[in-house]
């Protein structure tokens, strides 16, 4: 099996200008955009510009410089944001992937969440 990605979903159509959006940061390789509906006080997409899926599509098949970028831009942000567990108070980092992830637009992206406690990481089910 191999990745199909969908070039008509939402966030493709914002990487082409289709679609606005609040954008964070961006980078060669990377864009940074707020959540239009935030679950938080800090709610940050970063999306690699490139067509992946899914996080584990982009570290299985993204160059080196697409990983580094990305990365890097994902540090950016938190500094940015003020959110990193140093200068402020920590954030939590998501990255939903298909179905059983609840996944809901096929672009990889990772969330950053900050500004208020997270609570556990999953809702106990048990
Ligand atoms: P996920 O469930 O992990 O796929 O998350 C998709 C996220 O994209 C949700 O948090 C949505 O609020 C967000 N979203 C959907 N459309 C837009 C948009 N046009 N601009 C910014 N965020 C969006």
């Amino acid at each position: 099996m191999a990745y199909a990605y969908d070039d008509q979903n939402i966030f493709a159509r914002i990487l082409r200008g289709e679609i606005p959006n609040k954008t964070v940061l961006e980078t060669e390789h990377t864009l940074a955009f707020e959540d239009i509906r935030p679950q938080a006080p800090v709610h940050v997409l970063v999306i690699p510009k490139g067509a992946y899926v899914t996080y584990d599509h982009f570290c299985e098949s993204a160059s080196d410089a697409e990983l580094v970028d990305f990365n890097r831009a994902v540090a950016a942000v938190c500094r940015q944001m003020g959110v990193t567990a140093d200068a402020g108070e920590g954030c939590r980092f998501i990255s939903n992937a298909g179905e059983h992830g609840v996944q809901e637009v096929p672009h990889f992206h990772l969330h950053v969440l900050g500004g208020r406690a997270m609570g556990r990481m999953l809702q106990k089910v048990d």
